[in-house]
């Protein structure tokens, strides 16, 4: 198999719903013939602290368990991107409901993108690698310009800060936003949408700072236009050969790995644009 790594999966220590236990993750990590992955629980912000505190013991007594893991088994963490408005409002505790997924309504328009995250977080757990996440807008206007603007504002910023490995799901759009945008409900039209010019600037920052462009086989849980599909990935075989690493991610979220993953469907894309996987990101 072509697809040998994963480096974005959720265990039932994201606060989404994600479900998986790390020994179901291990089980058929085995049996799909991944050999190098990574866990990779959501930190929207300093909240989710407990969660990570509790992945990691978990990752730590799996790492006991099955010492054979050690260097192809790795603990990463899904940054989501905020605004510094209400990075400010979650340290200062001035909420009354704990917003675990960050207060999406009300902060002002063009606010600076944050993560809020520290280095001693990261040194405290042991994070190997970070997957920088787009993950909603960031109170922009309701026009497709503005949208365009703002998610493309995201994904500069991701691919820009020091601390990012990994560009989570391009083309990935939140379903309280799709309301705002309802012709995104297929996201690949959103890379037909964007200029020339867009595109070519986030190539170029993932190729200056190091940062590596995550194939998402969670494109394919749903049907999406062959002719779009191919854009995309036409994009990516383009971006690969011109030096940006890329990297698999299936974005699990199930109780196991298999129902989730799609990288059958992934592999023949990569046959098919010749995409070499044996380049793709690895620590
Ligand atoms: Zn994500
Ligand atoms: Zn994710």
């Amino acid at each position: 198999m072509a697809i040998t790594s994963d480096w974005h999966i959720h265990t039932k220590h994201s606060c989404d719903g994600a479900c998986m236990e790390y020994e179901a993750l291990v089980k058929d990590a085995k049996e799909l013939g991944i050999k190098d992955y990574g866990v990779s629980d959501h930190y929207h912000s300093r909240l989710q602290e407990p969660d990570i505190k509790a992945s990691r013991e978990d990752y730590e007594k799996t790492l006991e368990k099955y010492p054979e893991l050690k260097g192809h088994f790795h603990f990463g963490l899904e940054l989501s991107v905020m605004s510094d408005w209400e990075i400010e409002k979650i340290a200062k505790g001035d909420y009354t409901e704990p917003p675990l997924w960050g207060i999406r309504m009300g902060g002002p328009e063009n606010n600076a993108p944050v993560y809020d995250i520290t280095d001693e977080f990261i040194e405290k757990y042991k994070i190997e690698y970070i997957i920088g996440g787009v993950h909603w807008l960031l109170y922009c206007k309701s026009d497709k310009e503005s949208i365009i603007k703002e998610q493309h504002k995201q994904y500069m910023f991701c691919a820009s800060n020091p601390k990012t490995d990994i560009l989570a799901h391009y083309l990935w759009f939140n379903p309280m936003d799709l309301k705002r945008w309802p012709e995104m409900e297929d996201p690949c039209k959103y890379h037909l949408e964007i200029s020339e010019t867009m595109r070519n600037e986030l190539v170029c920052a993932l190729k200056e700072n190091n940062v590596a462009f995550e194939i998402s086989s969670g494109l394919f849980m749903k049907e999406h236009p062959t002719t779009l599909l191919d854009e995309y990935f036409g994009w990516v075989s383009d971006m690969q050969r011109s030096g940006v690493v890329l990297s698999m991610g299936s974005d699990s979220h199930a109780e196991n790995l298999r129902n989730y993953c799609n990288y059958d469907k992934v592999e023949e894309m990569l046959k098919h644009y010749k995409i070499d996987s044996s380049k793709f990101f690895c620590l």
